[in-house]
C-alpha cells in the first residue's frame, strides 16, 4: 500500500523525523482554518498518489490564510497525471537553500535493502542517475544489522553530503530505517529532504509504501487505506481473503497459483482476439487449499461483476487434488444458489493435474446446466472467450 504525502508526513513525524508542521484538507475553508492556526506563511500541496505534483502545479506558496484559502480552490480538483486531487496539505513553509534525496527500499532484484542517498535532489532521482550518476550513492543494507550511526556516516560520505549538514543527514538516516524497519515499509522515500536557510535539515517530502504481506502484524496500517479509493469488489475480496485483482475484460477468471493465473489472463486475452478482443475481467489466485467456501466466495466475487459475462476456472490440481476442486465447484454452485445469490453466468472448467480423471468424472456426474468441461487450457479459455462474446 502506498500513503499520501500528508499520512507519511505523520509517520516521520511520529519516528521522531524532523517534518514541517502542518494538517490535511478537503475543502479550502478548511486549508484557511489550517493556515490560520499554523499562524505563518504556508505551502499547499497535492495529495495525489503520484510524483511531479511540483511541475504540474500542484505545490503552491501562500502568505496568509486567505492566499492559502485560494491556492487550495486551484489545486482541489485538479488532476495530476490522471489522478484528481481531493486533499490538500497545508504545512508552515520553509525556505530551502539546498536539495537532496534520501530513500531506503527493498531490492528485490539483488534479494536485499538498499539506501539511495543524493545531494542532487528535488528532481526526479532517475533523472539525477542517468545525468550523473557520480551524484548517486548507492549501499545495501544488511537486513540484519540494519543501518547505526557508523554507517549512516558512511553513506553521508559517500554522497558527500556537505560538513554542516552531516551529523544531522546520519542522524535521520538512523530514524529512517528504525522507521522503515518498524513500519514494515518496502519504500521511504524523501525528496528533497532539505537544507533550510537557517540550516535545519527537514523531510519536505514523503513517499512510503507498506508491505501489504506484513498486514497481520500491523494492525495499525488498515487506517491509511483510502477506503474511497479502492475497487468495491477488490474490497469485498479482500475481506474474504482473496487475492483478486480487477481487470476491465469479460472472462472472469479463477485459478490456482499465481503464475497459473497470469498464463491464464494471457491465454484468454489471446484467445479473445478472434473475438472482437474479449480480455480477462480479473485475477483470481484461489492458492493451495480450493475448499468449497473459497470457491464459492470466489464465484460470488467473480459473478457479482457486471462486466463479466463467462467464468473460467482453471484448475492444476496438485497438493489439492481434481476432486476436491470439482467437489468444491459443485458445492459453491449449491452453496450460492442457497445463499440467494443470481446464479447465471456460464463457467468453463478445465481440470489438470492430480486426480483429474475423478474431478472430471465429479463435474459430469452433477451435470450443472451452466457448467461446461473442457480439458485443455487453450480449448477452455477460446470456449470461455466465445461465451463471454455471445453473452451481452
Ligand atoms: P513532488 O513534485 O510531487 O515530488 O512534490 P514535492 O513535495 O517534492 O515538492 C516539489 C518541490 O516543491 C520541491 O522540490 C520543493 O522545491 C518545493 N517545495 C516543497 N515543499 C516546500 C516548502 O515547504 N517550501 C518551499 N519553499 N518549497 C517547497
Ligand atoms: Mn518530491
Amino acid at each position: 500500500m502506498d500513503l499520501y504525502e500528508y499520512q507519511g508526513r505523520e509517520l516521520f513525524e511520529r519516528h521522531g523525523l524532523p517534518v514541517l508542521s502542518g494538517d490535511v484538507a478537503t475543502t479550502p475553508e478548511e486549508a484557511r482554518a489550517i493556515a490560520e492556526k499554523l499562524g505563518v506563511g504556508v505551502v499547499v500541496k497535492a495529495q495525489v498518489k503520484v510524483g511531479g505534483r511540483g511541475k504540474a502545479g500542484g505545490v503552491k506558496l501562500a502568505a496568509d490564510p486567505a492566499e492559502a484559502q485560494a491556492r487550495a480552490t486551484d489545486i482541489l480538483g485538479m488532476d495530476i497525471k490522471g489522478h484528481t486531487v481531493h486533499k490538500v496539505m497545508v504545512t508552515t513553509t520553509a525556505q530551502i537553500e539546498e536539495e537532496y534525496y534520501f530513500s531506503y527500499l527493498l531490492d528485490r532484484a539483488n534479494r536485499t535493502f538498499l539506501c539511495i542517498a543524493s545531494v542532487a535532489g528535488g528532481m526526479e532521482i532517475e533523472t539525477v542517475a542517468h545525468d550523473a550518476p557520480e551524484k548517486v550513492a548507492k549501499v545495501a543494507i544488511d537486513a540484519s544489522k540494519g543501518v547505526d550511526l557508523a554507517l549512516a556516516r558512511e553513506i553521508v560520505a559517500l554522497a558527500q553530503f556537505p560538513a554542516e549538514v552531516a551529523d544531522q543527514v546520519a542522524d535521520i538516516a538512523v530514524k529512517l530505517w528504525a522507521a522503515f524497519v518498524a513500519e514494515d515499509a518496502t519504500l521511504v522515500e524523501v525528496n528533497p529532504l532539505a537544507k533550510l536557510d537557517d540550516g535545519r535539515v527537514l523531510l519536505l517530502d514523503a513517499k512510503v509504501t507498506f508491505d501489504a504481506n506484513a498486514d497481520f502484524r500491523q494492525a495499525g496500517h488498515e487506517a491509511y487505506e483510502d477506503k474511497s479509493a479502492v475497487d468495491p469488489l477488490e474490497q469485498a475480496a479482500k475481506a474474504k481473503d482473496l487475492n483478486y485483482v480487477k481487470l476491465d475484460g469479460s472472462v472472469g477468471i479463477i485459478g490456482n497459483g499465481a503464475g497459473l493465473v497470469m498464463s491464464t489472463l494471457d491465454v484468454v486475452s489471446y484467445a479473445g482476439e478472434e473475438f472482437g478482443g474479449v480480455k480477462p475481467a480479473n485475477f483470481l489466485d484461489i492458492g493451495g487449499g480450493a475448499s468449497a467456501e473459497v470457491m464459492a466466495d470466489s464465484l460470488e466475487i467473480v459473478m457479482s461483476d457486471a462486466d463479466v459475462k463467462s467464468i473460467f476456472v482453471n484448475v492444476f490440481g496438485g497438493i489439492t487434488a481434481c476432486d476436491a476442486v470439482a467437489n468444491g465447484i459443485v458445492s459453491a454452485l449449491q452453496l450460492l444458489h442457497d445463499r440467494g445469490e443470481d446464479v447465471t453466468k456460464p463457467l468453463v472448467v478445465r481440470l489438470d493435474g492430480n486426480n483429474a480423471e475423478e474431478g472430471r468424472r465429479i463435474l459430469d456426474t452433477a451435470n450443472h446446466p451452466l457448467v461446461q468441461r473442457v480439458d485443455t487450457m487453450d480449448g477452455a479459455a477460446r470456449k470461455a472467450a466465445e461465451l463471454a462474446a455471445a453473452g451481452v
